[in-house]
């Protein structure tokens, strides 16, 4: 297999200094995958200062040196290089209570979480698979090193770590793995938010979600159980040929792309819908009705994502979104009315998260997707065309409404008042017409 020249230059850059290095953990299942590979892990025999040394002509950063890890950036390009390590006892399940160097490759690799994420390339290529992780590769298997019940109860991320894989990788689980993943999941409730949402993301966004978030819906209820509400909900409605949660994971799943607007598309998806039994109504006719849906699941998407330690930004945009979610885009004015709201990409990302919704409905509703692309042109148009869509694109500002007599909370509300106007085509954006026109308002 060919090695990455800068990777080469780090692992024969150690061994011309006497240690043994190779690449290992994802790196090299993504090589044997022809994936991309996101990071690279080295790892070696020599001790972390030992490792700082043979690299003293570049940037070496002590990452973890208690954990044997330090990081060397070479042509702008990081490595983690670690230490061979024995992790001690785990009496957290989190993190071990030590961990000790060992001068046995096979014993760093028994560390590691899953089979596939245990083989180590040597600079010519040459695998060390001590645990069948190619072999695993080649079936498709996510599968523990060791015994899973252990392997889980030592740290519980690897719980969810378990599922991420299968859905990112297309993989089955091994149902040993399996089952003890799924009978350990309240383990989960040690591991940091941060780290359980980290991983969550990552899952949405694996080519095998569906599959994983239908057969293993028991760990999404763990992280979210909120989520359960919508299990097996049916919907008694003619747009929808899916249960609640069945439609929830469908809509992810329809989002496609690895960008950050994706990423926030897919968390949107994700809660777009879980007010919906909280909101469900059957009428006489035995039609099932979800009025106020959206606003319920944005409040709750709230809740749920700073528990779940999301970032401020994602929280907002992934809840206008949820709130928006069903609104109905009739033309250039309701196009308008939601950018004034905010700007071109989160509209951009509101399209895209009603197509994904639509998708996971009755096929005779994806033909709507077509005029939201239409809609998405427009919407970039009248951004293009530098279209009077904020306060601040207004030809009158806050000062012209003071000269005009308005104070505190009036001159906000006098200016939002005109831009609504102006949206429905009611007012021009002209200066002489607006100070008209808020003239007339404040002398009535
Ligand atoms: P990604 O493509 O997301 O980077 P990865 O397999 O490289 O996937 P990392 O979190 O970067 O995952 O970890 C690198 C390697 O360290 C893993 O491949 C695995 O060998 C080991 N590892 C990481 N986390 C754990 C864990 N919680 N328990 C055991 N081994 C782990
Ligand atoms: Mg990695």
């Amino acid at each position: 297999m060919k090695i990455d020249k800068k990777c080469l230059y780090i692992l024969e850059k150690l061994e011309n200094a006497g240690f043994q290095a190779y690449l290992v953990g994802g790196c090299v299942r993504d090589m044997i995958m022809n994936r991309p590979v996101n990071d690279f892990d080295i790892t070696t025999n020599a001790f972390p200062e030992q490792t700082a040394s043979v690299f003293s002509s570049d940037k070496v950063i002590p990452t973890g040196i208690k954990h044997g890890t330090v990081t060397v950036i070479h042509e702008n390009e990081s490595f983690e290089i670690t230490t061979f390590r024995i992790d001690g006892n785990y009496s957290d399940s989190r993190r071990p209570d030590n961990v000790e160097f060992t001068s046995n490759l096979t014993d760093d690799l028994a560390r590691r979480d899953f089979t596939v994420n245990a083989i180590a390339m040597d600079s010519h290529g040459n695998l060390s698979d001590p645990f069948g992780g190619a072999g695993d590769i080649e079936n498709k298997i996510i599968r523990c090193v060791g015994v899973p019940d252990k392997r889980f109860s030592e740290d519980a991320l690897r719980i969810l770590r378990c599922f991420r894989f299968a859905s990112v990788l297309g993989f089955d689980i091994d149902p040993i793995t399996a089952d003890s993943a799924l009978k350990m999941r309240k383990s989960l409730s040690m591991v940091s938010a941060e780290r359980i949402s980290a991983e969550l993301v990552k899952l949405l966004g694996g080519v095998n979600v569906i599959d994983v978030m239908l057969k293993y819906r028991d760990i999404i209820g763990q992280i979210i159980p909120e989520m359960t509400a919508c299990f097996d909900f049916e919907q008694h409605s003619r747009y929808h040929k899916y249960t609640v949660y069945e439609h929830i994971v469908r809509a992810v799943a329809s989002v496609s792309g690895n960008t950050p607007e994706s990423r926030i598309i897919r968390i949107a998806m994700l809660f777009h819908d879980i007010g919906k039994p909280s909101a469900f109504r059957l009428d006489e006719k035995g039609f099932g009705h979800f009025y106020g849906h959206a606003g319920i699941s944005a409040d709750m998407a709230v809740n749920i994502l700073k528990r779940m330690k999301f970032d401020n930004r994602t929280i907002d945009e992934v809840c206008w979104i949820i709130a928006h979610h069903s609104d109905k885009i009739t033309g250039e004015k309701s196009i308008k009315h939601l950018l004034s709201q905010r700007n071109l990409e989160s509209f951009l990302m509101l399209i895209e998260a009603k197509k994904a919704d639509n998708s996971a409905k009755q096929d005779f509703v994806t033909y709507e997707n077509a005029e939201f692309c239409n809609f998405a042109e427009t919407a970039k148009r009248l951004v293009s065309e530098n279209s009077c869509l904020h306060v601040g694109d207004m030809t009158v500002n806050g000062n012209d409404m003071i000269s005009l007599g308005f104070r505190g909370a009036e001159i906000g509300k006098i200016l939002n008042q005109m831009l609504g106007k102006i949206i429905d085509g009611e007012l021009e954006n002209s200066r002489e017409i607006l100070m008209n026109y808020a003239g007339g308002i404040k002398n009535e």
